[in-house]
């Protein structure tokens, strides 16, 4: 090098220096910008905090991006298929639905689009940063940002919320190679229907995308370990959306574990053979397919994080422990969502951040949900909130309940939708409600009206005594809590 080389070189040092090392200082990090976090660093900024939302990969992370709103983009497409091929039953004579894949795949990517655009514009709108990398703890107040262009940037706060979410897990012979083998997100993005699609898990993701790619055109099979589908939902609730799954042609093998798959040809997209036994015979039984979807769980995700660092660890799950206020054993550190443990669920996840925020703001608040909704969008919709009968009666209740058929409900007639019913379960001395649990239309959005009335401590006199309009399908709610008291109209009361 010349001296004059030498000279530019010693002056360029210091610039460089600085530049693969930036830093800043601000009262909260938020690590991650899922339903959590993005959630959470809002609220911060709304409450006059100085916030910094972290996030490596997509804002909006695994719900806006990969998971529950593309999901439910093509749950609406395929279950609008499905209604065009049955309209004949009202009249309605359809010849030749075509689906263009590329092009729903497209609309899905508009939805997604402007939800994450939007995320980045709340945050920063409400006065909020936003820093793309992966982060990982320094010191406990400390997290270095490693960008996507490989600088660092040095972000020293005084509270922390840890919100970076879950990623799925798998099981012993069948690991994710993107292609054959394939997680949710995969199946989020096809490019051409598969012609016959093994599931391997028959929860809540895997039955919502199986039916996606069934009402597409896809023979789906699905393998589930326990005795039914969707464990944890009572039998009765799950029927309906079974049988709808099943007169559509698709197979459901319960109590069968998944052992393995041989590939029938070479290369990428070439056939397999899923390999399984009946849990009760130890029977052999295979499947052919062209793609096998796994979908057996989540688990929380702090890879790369460095927690030690801050003085944290994680528990034998991988879940951050932590307590009603979001805090984790180290108190000026917060963790929210997925990775804060079970539901795992969007709208818990955002809850937490709200409550995080706040506690961080220094106002009053804890997570005391009394219930968390679960939905499940199958066809037809399942949802729950509060108490099934087994868990009230588990917890010491005498139990009444009251069940109303969707098939007794004039609108779910006029929309030619009646299967499933809505059954409100009610503390038998105090008439207080405890529980509703609903599988028919729009049941996702009917418990809403659930979760207000157990939210503010209701007696099932004061669900069924509110006027609903006529003809809605939330007036089997209001019958269902009703027929608890042995007073539903519209039905007989046992
Ligand atoms: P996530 O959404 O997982 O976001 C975490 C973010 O943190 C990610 O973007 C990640 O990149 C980022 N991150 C991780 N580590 C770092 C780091 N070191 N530095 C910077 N960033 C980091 N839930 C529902 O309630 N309803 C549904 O209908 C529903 N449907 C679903 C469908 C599918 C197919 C899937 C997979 C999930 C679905 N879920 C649904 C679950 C829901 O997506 C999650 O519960 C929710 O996303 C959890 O939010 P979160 O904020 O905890 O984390």
């Amino acid at each position: 090098m010349t001296a004059r080389g030498q000279a530019q070189s010693a002056l360029r040092e210091p610039d460089q220096a600085q530049s693969a090392l930036r830093e800043r200082s601000t009262d909260v990090v938020v690590i991650g910008s899922g339903p959590g976090g993005y959630v959470a660093a809002i609220r911060l900024a709304q409450l006059g905090k100085k916030v910094v939302l972290v996030e490596k990969e997509a804002l909006g992370g695994v719900c806006l991006n990969v998971g529950c709103i593309p999901s439910k983009a093509l749950i609406s497409a395929s279950k609008l298929v499905e209604q065009i091929r049955h309209a004949q039953a009202i009249g309605i004579h359809v010849e030749g639905v075509r689906v263009d894949l590329k092009q729903m795949m497209t609309w899905k990517g508009g939805v997604v689009g402007k939800l994450t655009g939007g995320v980045g514009q709340l945050v920063k709108g409400n006065g909020g940063a936003v820093l793309r990398g992966a982060a990982a703890f320094v010191d406990p107040h400390t997290v270095d940002v490693t960008t996507a262009d490989g600088s660092i940037e040095r972000v020293t706060f005084a509270h922390a919320i840890i919100a970076t979410g879950s990623v799925p897990t798998t099981i012993p012979g069948f690991a994710f190679d993107g292609t054959t083998v394939i997680g949710s997100t995969e199946a989020l993005a096809f490019e051409a229907v598969p012609e016959r699609l093994v599931v391997v898990g028959g929860g809540y993701i895997g039955m919502e995308l199986g039916g996606v790619w069934q009402r597409l055109g896809s023979h789906v099979t699905v393998l589930e370990y326990a005795d039914q589908i969707l464990p944890g939902f009572e039998l009765d609730l799950v029927r309906p959306a079974l049988k709808r799954f099943k007169d559509a042609g698709g197979a459901v093998h319960v109590g069968t574990r998944a052992l393995g798959f041989d590939r029938l040809g070479q290369g990428p997209g070439a056939e397999v053979r899923v390999h399984a036994e009946t849990l009760a015979t130890h029977a052999r039984v295979s499947f052919d397919a062209d793609v096998i979807l796994v979908t057996v769980g989540r688990r929380p995700f702090t890879e790369g994080l460095n927690l030690a660092a801050a003085g944290l660890a994680t528990d034998a799950k991988g879940f951050l422990a932590v307590d009603g206020a979001q805090r984790t054993s180290v108190p000026h550190l917060f963790a929210i969502g997925d990775v804060a443990g079970q539901p795992m669920l969007a709208h818990k996840a955002s809850k937490e951040g709200e409550v995080a925020a706040e506690v961080i703001a220094g106002h009053a608040a804890a997570f005391d949900a009394r219930a968390v909704p679960a939905v499940v969008f199958t066809d037809p919709e399942i949802a729950t909130v509060g108490l099934s009968v087994k868990d009230a009666e588990a917890a010491g209740h005498k139990v009444k309940s009251g069940r109303f058929p969707f098939a007794a409900n004039g609108r779910a007639l006029s929309l030619n939708d009646t299967d499933g019913f809505v059954r409100v379960v009610v503390d038998a001395d105090s008439g207080v409600l405890l529980g509703v649990e609903a599988v028919g239309p729009e049941v996702s959005n009917l418990i809403a009206e659930a979760g207000l009335a157990l939210e503010m401590g209701a007696l099932a006199s004061e669900l069924g005594g509110v006027i609903h309009a006529h003809p809605t399908l939330a007036e089997a709610v209001m019958e269902a809590a009703n027929g608890a008291l042995g007073h539903a109209i519209h039905a007989m009361n046992k």
